[in-house]
């Protein structure tokens, strides 16, 4: 990958270029990850970076067999968002997500999006008639 490859960012949804920035434990280099420029959300691996174009992705569809897709995603895309997923799990000191093992945005999303069957902290307090 050359640096300062374009991205699309899954967590502002911005198109910025990526930083790749070495990991340090210590004095010693144990690998890298990717910065967004935009928003400085981090992807720990190369595989997680959402490459614009050129990436490590293949294509394995034409434009006609894709665009039905995006249509389809649109309308539900404020649904799919990482806080009403099931995978989502937030602590004083993280947003994580416990499928990709990796830190989340609320407002990210993905297409592994599972909605969460019990939602706490959207109902409101309306079944208590009073
Ligand atoms: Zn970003």
């Amino acid at each position: 990958m050359a640096a300062g490859a374009e991205i699309v960012c899954s967590a502002c949804g911005a198109e910025a270029l990526v930083v790749r920035q070495p990991v340090y434990e210590g004095f010693k280099k144990v690998g890298e990850e990717f910065l967004c420029s935009a928003c400085g959300h981090v992807y720990s691996s190369e595989a997680d970076v959402p490459f614009k174009s050129g990436g490590p992705t293949p294509i394995l569809f034409t434009e006609t067999d894709r665009s039905p897709t995006p249509h389809l995603f649109d309308a539900a895309e404020n649904e799919q968002l990482c806080r009403y997923c099931a995978n989502y799990v937030i602590n004083p000191f993280t947003q994580w997500c416990s499928l990709h093992r990796r830190e989340v945005e609320a407002t990210d999303s993905c297409d592994q999006f599972t909605r969460r069957e019990n939602t706490d902290d959207a109902a409101p307090d309306r079944d208590e008639p009073e």
